[in-house]
């Protein structure tokens, strides 16, 4: 990419330039985004964990960042409130940080400290509490001694020790013990309506279901195989304060991100205040509210989620119990687990249901939706969204995806025109 022959203009930065670039002209530094010429001011609409994160990375490379909450807080689907027994829990589902990816927990260490945390998952199966994944004392619980046995050396001459085996890997094997396995996994273990990383595949996207129709050839009975798994010693919330505490971002809640800013379509730029806009706008709700519906709403599923506050010291034997048959429960989280939180003789858990269908906004959206038609209709969305050179979606709404924490983080430093 070429810059005007012009003597006012000087290069300061080579690496990347299609992606951000700096150069001086007339005295000032000017950044580049994808070829478009951008102010060293961003806007950051929404501050859940995605919003957090950009307005935080974007304040470290300089830029002035004012960024825009609907709600009341941030924190977005991490948000957490302290139960009248003293029990942390966060309002929206727990969430357990886990992640191969060292930049991302680096990043994160500096706003806030971890302890080391190793989640472990149970799941109900007709009356049967057995570990998930299934291993191999789970294998012995739900069957009886000759059958354990076959299982366990069929998985182990076929796969090896100590691996981690995926339900559409049984159901390809070819093998009928196996095969019969995978659909034992699928039918009696797979939480119903959730999204699945293709139509022939049977592994969940959401990877805080993904692992309950695996099986672990040996007895390792830690749900993820990541290797950090840590969460944060004061909770999520303080790390996403933390993360805005700088100089150069501003923020305000209770305020709809389009109060302030709006869209000029026949340019494909912003204006704030009524002014042209020209640095990069990070936008995380979903999509479709961007362009006020026009092309239909994106379905979310929703799940009801409810807390509760039990007198005695545990309620559960692990962090999560799991069952998969019962719509009135698929889930049930003991927060005393996922916290450092002991308080005796009362604990708090977290109850989840089966999702349904919504297609309006009224709920909190737990996962997206994905089918062809809602595709689809992302599709229509994202192509319009693209003709915004200073536009950039970062999350689970606005990309219409599942989405982990580490995910939105590991997003967050590549898409960001901040290296
Ligand atoms: C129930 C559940 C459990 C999960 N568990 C895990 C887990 O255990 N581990 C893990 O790694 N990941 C987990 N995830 C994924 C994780 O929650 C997300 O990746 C992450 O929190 C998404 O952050 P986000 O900022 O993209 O979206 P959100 O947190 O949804 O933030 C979007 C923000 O935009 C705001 N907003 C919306 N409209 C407007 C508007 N018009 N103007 C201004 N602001 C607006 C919203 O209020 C919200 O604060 C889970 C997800 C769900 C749904």
């Amino acid at each position: 990419m070429l810059y005007p022959g012009n003597k006012k203009f000087s290069r300061i930065s080579t690496n990347c330039f299609d992606f951000s670039d700096a150069v001086v002209y007339n005295n000032k530094v000017r950044w580049f985004y994808k070829g478009i010429v951008m102010t060293k001011e961003a806007i950051v609409i929404g501050l859940g964990l995605s919003g957090c994160v950009a307005a935080r990375l974007l304040a470290d490379a300089g830029y002035s960042v004012s960024c825009f909450e609907k709600e009341s807080h941030i924190g977005g689907n991490l948000f957490e409130e302290i139960r009248p027994n003293g029990q942390r829990v966060q309002l929206y589902g727990p969430h357990i940080f886990h992640t191969d990816n060292e930049d991302v927990y680096t990043f994160l260490k500096r706003f806030g400290n971890f302890y080391p945390y190793t989640h472990r998952v149970l799941a109900d199966v007709s009356g049967k509490v057995v570990p998930v994944p299934v291993n191999f004392t789970s294998l012995s619980k739900l069957f009886n001694t000759r059958q354990a046995s076959i299982l366990t050396e069929k998985l182990t001459s076929v796969f090896g020790v100590d691996k981690r085996i995926s339900p559409d890997e049984l159901l390809s094997s070819g093998d009928n013990t196996l095969i019969g396995l995978g659909k034992y996994l699928v039918e009696n273990l797979q939480i119903p309506n959730i999204n699945r990383v293709s139509e022939e595949s049977q592994i969940a996207c959401d990877d805080s279901y993904m692992y309950d129709t695996f099986v672990e050839t040996g007895d390792n009975d830690n749900y993820y195989p990541d290797k950090y798994q840590a969460m944060p010693i004061l909770g999520f919330l303080p790390l996403l304060e933390n993360m805005l505490s700088h100089p150069k971002i501003s923020y305000q809640t209770n305020t709809d991100g389009f109060a302030r800013l709006s869209l000029v379509e026949e340019t494909g730029s912003f204006l704030f205040d009524g002014i042209p806009f020209k640095g990069p706008v990070i936008f995380t709700p979903s999509l479709d509210i961007l362009f006020d519906y026009r092309f239909g709403h994106l379905p979310f599923r929703i799940s009801n989620i409810t807390h509760e506050d039990i007198d005695q010291d545990y309620y559960l034997d692990s962090a999560v119990l799991t069952n998969a048959h019962d719509a009135s429960c698929v889930r049930i989280f003991e927060n005393k687990y996922l916290t450092l939180i002991d308080t005796p003789g009362t604990t708090s858990i977290c109850k989840e249901s089966s999702y349904s269908k919504v297609i309006n906004k009224q709920f909190e959206p737990f996962e997206p939706a994905i089918n062809k038609e809602s595709l689809r209709i992302y599709g229509k969305y994202a192509r319009l969204a693209g003709k915004f050179h200073s536009l950039i979606l970062l999350g689970r709404l606005a990309c219409y995806k599942n989405m982990s924490i580490s995910d939105c983080i590991e997003q967050a430093m590549k898409e960001l025109p901040v290296k």
